[in-house]
């Protein structure tokens, strides 16, 4: 039976990478997949899965009231050779999006792979990793470090001073913030570096 797997780290750890060796290794098998992008993720252009160490492969952007289930059961028809899902900045999907994903992986028998941010710059987690963390079989981390060395759990919004900001939107568009990935100590103590 195909499952949903969520993998899910802090900022900068290299999740769109993996997403794109996934992908990439169904290709070379001669199978295709389906990838998906938010609209909101305008970093490097919509429609896009873009990782930072420079690969960039095309995607479905989605927003808030697209229908995965539509969509996939659609493609599959038009694509015999779609073997799986692939979802970049999964914390952005609604309730209603992991409902559906869970029936693309049950009703149509396809996995699918999501990877996203457990949580945002509060600490606080985002509405589609609050699902995904509760109802996906299969869970990995993907690791990243801390300054300090130790594992980075936690995300910090730092503004262009380097001061640490600790209220605002969760998702700030076009901003001079950044993100730092730290461990839960430094988090709390709001040290970045
Ligand atoms: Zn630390």
């Amino acid at each position: 039976m195909a499952k949903l797997y969520f993998y899910y780290s802090a900022m900068n750890a290299g999740k769109s990478t993996w997403l794109l060796q996934s992908a990439y290794n169904y290709q070379e098998r001669g199978m295709a997949t389906v990838m998906f992008v938010p609209t909101i993720d305008a970093r490097f252009g919509t429609g896009k899965v873009t990782s930072r160490i420079g690969l960039s492969r095309d995607a479905v952007s989605f927003d808030d009231k697209f229908d995965f289930f539509a969509h996939v059961a659609k493609a599959v028809e038009g694509n015999g050779k779609i073997r799986c899902v692939l979802i970049d900045e999964a914390q952005f999907l609604r309730k209603a999006q992991v409902e559906q994903l869970k029936r693309i992986s049950i009703e149509l028998g396809l996995p699918v792979l999501a990877y996203g941010l457990r949580t945002d710059f509060m600490g606080e987690p985002f509405e589609g990793s609050k699902y995904l963390l509760a109802w996906a079989e299969e869970m990995t981390e993907i690791k990243t470090i801390c300054h300090c060395g130790r594992k980075a759990t936690m995300t910090l919004r730092v503004d262009d001073k380097g001061r640490v900001l600790r209220s605002g939107e969760q998702v700030q568009i076009g901003g001079n913030e950044s993100y730092v990935s730290v461990c839960y100590g430094h988090f709390v103590k709001g040290q970045p570096q």
